[in-house]
């Protein structure tokens, strides 16, 4: 159960709710975001819940069976909107393009990637500078002196930066170089790394997990919230399967689902999620009829040269091929 509660509850009032639920054995979890107020009441009993929903200090309250409460649809039915200033937003009727290397490699990289990005009026840059790779003699990111130099470049052509973050400590020193913190697959249920966020103000996508199931994903996304960030987005990014002719199998079918469980915006990640360059196109623009509030992708000046990644980069020729395409197929879902 959600309660939601006014701005100005007074201590008596919130006394006397609490009374009441501890009275039905219902446990009490207090929720404090950016944007509200909550109680988290969790029990087993069955109850009118008018009864607590007509106490004064009381905004709304509601029923939600799901193991996850605060990203369910079933409480808020309106669909979350990330605003990350200058006009750039994420969710409901924005198509959002995120677009960048693998990796931040060099100054010249990040100079031609954000030209790319600004001749196709692309808002936000990707690029990992904390790499998480399968070998430990990969190359494994140019850390926060990168992020940095990035950072220069990008917030002087009006270019926000995402980036992924993997442990709790790089938090604040990444804090004032970072428009959105990104959960990589392998951190998806890294609950210490997700508590931390859910402490700070700055939207996170979150990334599924390699094995992990929707409802693990939805629940992960709950960690954040419930900590006291609301800004979150989730990000479908191909899942482990038998299948070894491709990298992922991207579970197109997890994005209308998570469109219907979740008021979250939602993310395709079509790079990884086949990680093959030539076929990522395609796979981007069923997701986006699938439901896709955006996509994050990798393109680079030159992908065969990469520093990672490059097999499923796009070249600036094909992304910018591709963004079109996305722009219009985005505009025919919209009026279907
Ligand atoms: C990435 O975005 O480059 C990345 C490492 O993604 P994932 O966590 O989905 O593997
Ligand atoms: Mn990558």
């Amino acid at each position: 159960m959600i309660i939601q509660l006014e701005k100005d509850i007074s201590t008596s009032q919130y006394k006397e709710l609490t009374s009441r639920l501890t009275d039905i054995q219902y446990d009490i979890n207090r929720v404090t975001t950016q944007f509200s107020d909550y109680v988290i009441a969790v029990g087993k009993k069955e109850f009118d819940i008018r009864t607590i929903g007509t106490l004064n200090g009381i905004e709304d309250i509601h029923r939600v069976s799901d193991a996850y409460k605060l990203v369910s649809k079933k409480w808020r039915v309106q669909d979350t909107k990330i605003d990350l200033g200058d006009g750039v937003h994420i969710g409901t009727g924005d198509f959002q393009i995120m677009a960048g290397p693998c990796s931040i490699e060099s100054e010249e990289q990040i100079e031609q990637t954000v030209q790319h990005l600004l001749d196709n009026n692309v808002r936000i840059m990707r690029g990992g500078v904390y790499k998480p790779r399968s070998s430990p003699y990969s190359f494994r990111g140019l850390g926060i002196d990168g992020l940095k130099l990035w950072y220069k470049k990008a917030s002087e052509a009006g270019i926000k930066i995402i980036t992924e973050v993997m442990m709790v400590e790089q938090i604040e020193q990444m804090m004032p170089y970072v428009d959105i913190f990104q959960v990589g697959a392998r951190n998806s249920q890294n609950f210490n790394l997700l508590d931390a966020l859910g402490g700070v103000d700055k939207p996170v996508l979150l990334k599924r997990g390699i094995s992990g199931t929707i409802d693990e994903l939805l629940q992960a996304a709950e960690y954040i919230f419930s900590n006291g960030n609301e800004r979150i987005m989730l990000c479908e990014r191909g899942i482990r399967s038998y299948e070894k002719a491709y990298r992922n199998t991207l579970d197109i079918n997890a994005i209308p689902l998570l469109k219907e469980k979740t008021h979250l915006p939602v993310i395709v990640d079509p790079s990884h999620g086949i990680g093959v360059r030539r076929h990522v196109a395609p796979v981007a623009l069923a997701g986006i009829m699938a439901g896709a509030d955006g996509i994050i992708m990798e393109a680079h000046q030159t992908p065969e040269k990469a520093f990672s990644d490059g097999q499923q980069t796009l070249s600036f020729g094909e992304s910018k091929s591709l963004f079109y395409k996305m722009r219009e197929t985005f505009k025919f879902r919209e009026n279907l």
